[in-house]
């Protein structure tokens, strides 16, 4: 029995073209996820981990079972965050609302979010979240790192492993991240709080 399914996407995979490409998510969801949910229902098969939900797995899990698990939960989250571009895109409700009393303003939140992107050292993820009292937070997760493991609510993600850029930006990967606030779909951030 296979647990874990390859997510559908709520786009055609040209739909988020030039911010990604059709071959970009060729490769990073039609063959780096798929490897991940693959090892994930290879792994889990006949273990405690089998009866609990993906987050569960994620807060619970070490090695293999937790990369795998993990990269799961994430790309899941990761590519049903996004439609077709729009340049004048921002943030709708709660969200808008609370990064401006947070950060001040928009732009001074993409500002910081990219930074964190960019200054991660290596494969991982940047994130924001809520924390319990309902404040944002924005955190590095490193390889296959997810904010849940905090505490915390995971509202927003950017992949800054080399796969989810290399294709089309090449070593260029501030210029993937600052593109990809083109393509978020805001109403599906917000549904996450
Ligand atoms: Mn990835």
């Amino acid at each position: 029995m296979q647990r874990y399914e390859l997510i559908q996407l709520p786009y055609e995979l040209d739909a988020l073209a030039p911010v990604i490409s059709k071959e970009t998510l060729e490769y990073h969801y039609g063959k780096h996820l798929q490897a991940y949910v693959n090892n994930l229902n290879a792994a889990i098969e006949g273990t405690k981990f089998a009866e609990m939900d993906l987050e569960e797995v994620v807060k619970n899990s070490e090695g293999g079972m937790f990369n795998n698990a993990g990269q799961v939960l994430n790309h899941n989250m990761y590519f049903t965050q996004f439609r077709a571009p729009r340049p004048e895109n921002a943030p709708v409700g709660w969200t808008a609302s609370s990064i401006d009393k947070q950060f001040g303003s928009f732009d001074v939140f993409k500002e910081e979010f990219v930074k964190k992107g960019v200054s991660l050292f290596g494969s991982g993820w940047v994130w924001l979240s809520t924390d319990p009292d309902g404040k944002l937070v924005i955190t590095q997760e490193t390889n296959a790192g997810n904010p849940v493991q905090r505490g915390l609510r995971p509202l927003l993600t950017f992949d800054v492993w080399e796969h989810a850029y290399y294709i089309d930006y090449r070593n260029r990967r501030a210029d993937h991240l600052n593109a990809l606030w083109q393509i978020i779909d805001w109403d599906t951030i917000n549904n996450r709080w």
